[in-house]
């Protein structure tokens, strides 16, 4: 299927007191229409600096795209003006945060939240954007549209806010929909039920989505493809199948053990010792050797490539290098 977004060679530093925190260290990927692809990886590694660079809503008095392009259609994001992105945010491409808070206005009722959106870019009429707001309330399951619409974020659960903001983030049809942790501040049974209605949405108006997300057990429901991340690379990325029963990078083989299974008595989880790579001062061998209880030599000397797994399954250790000794993936990972 054909690509939406093609993002290559991205380098983003934050210019701070302490020096320059290389946050994103040269990542490509793409994404396809209709698909959703998770990016993974444990906090710090750089996932939500990417997906703010693509709706270019990066602090704009410390950070810096060094260099690296992300195209959507025929333009590169990277160079576009601040009116252009206006035209494209909430447009083309929105974004639903982990707290739907922050992306509410508690001044202003849910009703004209969800009808801004469709004034702005679709030109249409109060009246009409009025009837669609009430439509799109109905589609994310809110129950008495006709009188929620005249509501404050403050009278909504947490549940109901963030199906709130999923309309108004869906309210024009987006291209590309990213979702940054969007169910973490939810109880289970209530995230499970956003989830559905993501997936649910997603049939009906065709977008793609970057689920962003700590939580696998997650990935495997809503994921098509998977990309990792670690210290500000990715270091695998392949189909959620490919991912969960071929991972070939130490830093995968933690996090899936990391992973709660169902069956799991003891609550008991793995976690993977050592701590996050200085992006101040980053290795200049593969980030994760010091963590990684199969690196060689070789990993603290020299970043590896991305070897090709599959057509679809790509990932950067040096364990993938043809010379390299054949090593078995930790006990604790084969269930
Ligand atoms: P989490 O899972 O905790 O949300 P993340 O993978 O989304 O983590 P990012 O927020 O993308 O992590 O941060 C990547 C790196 O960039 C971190 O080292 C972070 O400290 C740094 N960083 C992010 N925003 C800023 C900023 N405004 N100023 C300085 N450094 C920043
Ligand atoms: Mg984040």
């Amino acid at each position: 299927s054909k690509k939406i977004l093609e993002i290559s060679d991205l380098h983003i530093s934050f210019h701070t007191f302490a020096g320059e925190i290389k946050a994103i260290r040269g990542i490509d990927f793409d994404l396809y229409e209709g698909e959703t692809l998770a990016i993974v990886g444990e906090s710090g590694s750089g996932k939500s600096v990417t997906t703010k660079s693509i709706m270019r809503l990066l602090p704009t008095n410390n950070s810096e795209i060094k260099s690296g392009k992300i195209m959507f259609k025929d333009k590169d994001i990277v160079q576009a003006s601040e009116k252009e992105m206006q035209k494209i945010r909430g447009k083309d491409i929105s974004m639903i945060f982990q707290d739907p808070m922050t992306s509410l206005n508690p001044t202003m009722t849910i009703g004209k939240q969800i009808m801004e959106p469709l004034i702005k870019h679709q030109k249409m009429h109060k009246s009409e954007a009025k009837k669609r707001a009430l439509k799109l309330l109905d589609l994310v399951g809110i129950p008495k549209p006709d009188i929620r619409i005249k509501q404050y974020p403050h009278q909504f659960s947490g549940g109901m806010r963030q199906r709130v903001v999923i309309a108004i983030a869906l309210a024009c049809a987006p291209k590309v929909l990213i979702a940054d942790e969007p169910t973490t501040a939810l109880d289970v049974t209530i995230q499970g039920q956003i989830l559905d209605l993501m997936k649910e949405l997603q049939k009906q108006i065709e977008t793609s989505i970057i689920f962003i997300t700590h939580d696998l057990g997650v990935v495997a429901n809503v994921a098509d493809r998977v990309a990792v991340m670690y210290g500000g690379k990715i270091v695998e990325v392949g189909t959620v199948d490919e991912i969960f029963y071929n991972p070939q990078h130490p830093y995968t083989w933690g996090l899936i053990s990391s992973m709660p299974s169902l069956d799991e008595k003891n609550n008991e989880l793995y976690v993977i010792p050592g701590t996050p790579p200085d992006l101040l001062n980053p290795p200049k061998g593969d980030a994760f050797a010091p963590r990684n209880p199969y690196a060689m030599k070789i990993d603290l000397e020299k970043e590896p490539p991305m070897y090709k797994v599959s057509d679809t399954h790509y990932a950067a250790t040096w364990l993938l290098h043809p010379n390299a000794p054949k090593v078995e993936p930790p006990k604790i990972f084969k269930q």
